[in-house]
């Protein structure tokens, strides 16, 4: 019960966690049950296709998993979060600078 998700979506167990229950400043991802393989998913396609409300437990039998190919009790997780907006736009102001 280490993964990041259960951090992210307080309380819950696996089977009850949505896609919604994860907020956008979160980069969605997948881990594979073989290898343990992490990578980044594309949130907002799978999102267009089984919606925000919809269970992660009916979608991670679509995971498959980039190093092993494994396609089989893959999970989602969480792989880390995107930069705040304040940061992004400092980092830009300091490259222009230098
Ligand atoms: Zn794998």
């Amino acid at each position: 019960m280490s993964d990041p998700l259960y951090t992210v979506a307080t309380g819950k167990f696996y089977f009850q966690i949505r896609f919604e229950d994860v907020p956008q400043q979160y980069i969605l991802g997948g881990r594979c049950f073989c290898c343990n393989h992490r990578g980044p998913v594309d949130r907002k396609r799978i999102e267009k296709r089984w919606g925000a409300a919809a269970q992660m437990r009916w979608v991670d039998r679509y995971l498959h998993c980039l190093v092993c190919d494994n396609k089989i009790e893959n999970m989602f997780t969480v792989v880390g979060t995107y930069l705040p907006a304040p940061e992004v736009a400092e980092v830009v102001a300091l490259r222009k600078a230098g």
